[in-house]
């Protein structure tokens, strides 16, 4: 199962991306974690995004899509993986393409999570009070939903028209919302 989590920030894609790996029993990969995961550790990576990550911006491509390259090459990543917040923009998702074509592992699904701006801000607001993120902030929060729209939203398209977007309902029962997934995406297993 080779999957991307698509959907604005704060509708769960953490969540459900974390569900699916060990139901699919495959890594999730998730960009922004590890991004996080090198700001607390002041890595050089960890030093060279910090602005971008703590003004809501997109890290440049070069150094995620690199990323990203490297971490597919992982060993635990060969059987499969599901992506969660990447591709973020044309240019990744052109990145993405090559290295899938390199790798001879075409991409099974999208899966968009959908939710209102108000539940988004509402969750990452709560977020903010219980993990204390740097990014969590109420203008940050709405610079990242807005380079959303911008940017990654328009994706949605892109995949829809290569028939490959599944989209659902991000608000509601954490696993009523991935047994719809799983079902849906289990279904798909049947008629390919
Ligand atoms: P996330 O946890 O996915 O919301 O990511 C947190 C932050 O990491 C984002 O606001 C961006 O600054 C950065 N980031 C994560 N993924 C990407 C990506 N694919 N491209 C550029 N920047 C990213």
């Amino acid at each position: 199962m080779r999957l991307l989590i698509m959907g604005p920030q704060g509708v769960g894609k953490g969540t459900q991306a974390a569900l699916l790996a060990e139901h699919y029993q495959i890594p999730a990969i998730s960009t922004g974690d590890i991004f996080r995961y090198n700001l607390k550790n002041q890595t050089d990576l960890g030093k060279k995004v910090q602005a971008f990550i703590d003004k809501g911006e997109l890290v440049p491509d070069q150094l995620t899509n690199s990323i990203i390259k490297d971490r597919l090459a992982m060993e635990d990543a060969q059987q499969g993986w599901i992506l969660d917040g990447y591709p973020r923009n044309a240019a990744q998702v052109e990145a993405l393409d090559q290295m899938l074509a390199e790798l001879e592992t075409p991409l099974d699904k999208v899966l968009a999570l959908q939710a209102d701006r108000q539940v988004l801000m509402d969750r990452m607001t709560k977020r903010a009070e219980i993990e204390g993120r740097s990014d969590d902030t109420p203008d940050v929060i709405a610079r990242r939903l807005d380079v959303y729209a911008k940017e990654t939203k328009p994706l949605l398209d892109i995949y829809k028209d290569r028939g490959l977007l599944l989209e659902i309902n991000g608000v509601g029962q954490i696993d009523q919302i991935s047994k719809t997934v799983i079902s849906q995406l289990d279904h798909l297993d049947h008629t390919v």
